[in-house]
């Protein structure tokens, strides 16, 4: 019988960027198209989208794209992939609403070939079949996929928590959980963000008592900042609003497209009235007052940190305001975050963060209810996802607690290529993998040199050296000059490396002289190597070569 190889290319050994390829024989099948966002040395990048190379060396091959919910990190890479690999898109009604606007704000596509499907709902491809069953998290219509293969269930967790009173009522679909579990799962590829936090985590509906507390407690305005796709938490505060007798309004586009979209599908319950334009809200005492604003991540862009920056035009920050931090730091920032935050302070606001109060509930599960999935779905081997190597590394040792030996878990990384065929699964190989860095206009031409570049220009500056120079009779036609930007060295070392670069001209012949590309070399090389000799710096050290 056929192979079955399960190729993570994101997701693996990092938290986002979720992308994982099924395949057989017959084709290959991708689950989740993330994105993740930069970290503090990802200068001048905006996204982070994974190495598509395997799906498009494979594009004839892809026979469809299931997507298990609708947050970026499982989706927000589509527009990346699309125009290279044209399959169709399985996923449920809130999710396609979701990426169809994306799409269209992102990339103006309008033509996307969308299946809606519902929990419960399977998709027979032949020779694999893709089951969606409902579990719960921070947004509507997750869905773990069980992947049917001739060797068995490959389950993948998606996002998951056990939420037994989760805000919109629909609980995981436990008893198909272990159902799977009894027909036999071969490989459950699951969660494993928030291993390290021990107990069973709290549901989501404690997140509504905190934030009541906090918006009773409130003297003026509340501002409720979190991720604009944290559709259950809206709820959430549009309940806590209407309780206590304040107007609704958003800043953010991201925002107010979400609840368009939400209240037309009918995912958000908001009572008549209570929803009110930014531009009114004077009409309004500042205790009838909840706003949800962008910008829960410090992203320099997001209206709460243009407002703690005074630069709003829209909404200014005034003494008695309360702003509640209703979301977790991703890793990596939380420097731009406690910034923000005190700026805000200076301005006169209370700030009150998820440590001070139970006003977010994460969405993914904590160890207990890990053990739990584990335990109902019974599967022979596990790879942890969603988790940098720490937490895939938790989960090897949580797993082998439970009686899983250890050559039956597999902490994979992006590119691994695990075979799996009748009798046992291994390691075999790797495929292209990695990260396709974006910049704010959308293109991928971040590479690591301009990464390095930028990096070195940070730090240490730029030091220009004019030349004049006649390639063709091989003489110097002007001596060297030097221009700095951004460089903290003393004077004397860009003199000095001037004198040594004309030292090193000098012993130069014609014939070195017509070759512009030696020349350039050299500069750099005797530049570079004299003010570091000097003062320890290294600048980015650029020729510029004026042809006589
Ligand atoms: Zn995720
Ligand atoms: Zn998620």
């Amino acid at each position: 019988m056929s192979l079955v190889k399960v190729i993570p290319l994101g997701g693996c050994g990092e938290i986002g960027k979720n992308c994982t390829v099924v395949e057989n024989e017959d084709g290959l099948i991708v689950i989740d198209v993330g994105l993740s966002f930069p970290h503090e040395e990802h200068y001048g990048v905006d996204i982070v989208v994974p190495d598509f190379t395997y799906l498009i060396e494979n594009k004839d091959r892809v026979r469809a794209i299931f997507l298990t919910h609708a947050h970026e990190d499982h989706v927000g890479a589509l527009s990346f992939l699309l125009p290279h690999v044209q399959a169709p898109i399985y996923c449920t009604k809130f999710t396609s609403a979701m990426v169809r606007s994306k799409l269209e704000e992102r990339t103006g596509m309008k033509e996307v070939d969308m299946k809606v499907t519902q929990p419960g709902d399977t998709i027979d491809l032949g020779s694999l079949k893709v089951e969606f069953v409902r579990v719960t998290h921070s947004i509507p219509e997750t869905c773990a996929l069980a992947v049917h293969t001739p060797h068995g269930v490959v389950l993948f967790t998606a996002d998951f928590k056990f939420d037994f009173t989760p805000v919109d009522g629909k609980l995981s679909d436990v008893g198909r959980l272990t159902e799977l579990g009894r027909e036999g799962v071969l490989l459950l590829m699951s969660d494993s963000t928030n291993i390290d936090r021990p107990g069973w985590g709290p549901s989501e509906s404690r997140a509504t008592e905190g934030l009541g507390k906090a918006v009773r407690e409130a003297p003026g305005r509340v501002l409720v900042t979190m991720f604009s796709s944290n559709i259950h938490r809206m709820q959430q505060c549009v309940d806590v609003a209407a309780a206590n007798g304040r107007k609704l309004a958003v800043t953010g586009r991201r925002m107010e497209t979400t609840i368009d979209i939400c209240r037309r599908l009918g995912y958000l319950n908001i009572p008549e009235g209570l929803y009110v334009r930014l531009d009114e809200i004077g009409k309004y005492r500042a205790s009838e007052i909840l706003l949800l604003v962008t910008g829960s991540q410090g992203e320099p862009m997001a209206a709460l940190s243009q407002m703690s920056r005074g630069e709003y035009n829209r909404l200014k920050i005034v003494p008695g305001d309360t702003i509640l931090y209703s979301a977790r730091p991703i890793p990596g920032n939380e420097g731009a975050i406690w910034r923000t935050i005190n700026r805000l302070v200076l301005q006169g606001a209370n700030v009150v963060t998820e440590s001070d109060s139970p006003i977010h509930i994460s969405g993914h599960a904590y160890q207990e209810e890990i053990k739990m999935m584990v335990n109902l779905t019974q599967p022979f081997y596990i790879a942890p996802v969603h988790g940098e190597p720490r937490h895939q590394d938790l989960y090897r040792k949580l797993a082998m607690a439970m009686g899983w030996p250890a050559h039956r878990v597999f902490t994979m990384a992006n590119g691994d290529v695990l075979c799996v065929d009748d009798t046992k699964a291994w390691i075999d190989g790797r495929v292209p993998s990695g990260e396709v860095l974006i910049d704010q206009h959308g293109n991928a031409a971040v590479t690591s040199k301009v990464l390095a570049d930028r990096s070195a220009l940070g730090h240490d500056g730029v030091v220009v050296v004019a030349l004049g120079i006649d390639p063709k009779e091989g003489t110097l036609t002007s001596k060297p000059e030097a221009h700095v930007r951004g460089f903290s060295g003393p004077d004397t070392a860009i003199e000095d490396a001037l004198d040594d670069l004309v030292d090193a001209l000098a012993k130069l012949v014609p014939s070195d002289l017509r070759d512009t590309e030696c020349v350039e070399k050299l500069v750099k090389s005797v530049v570079g190597q004299t003010i570091s000799r000097r003062c320890q710096q290294r600048p980015v050290v650029m020729p510029v070569l004026v042809e006589a």
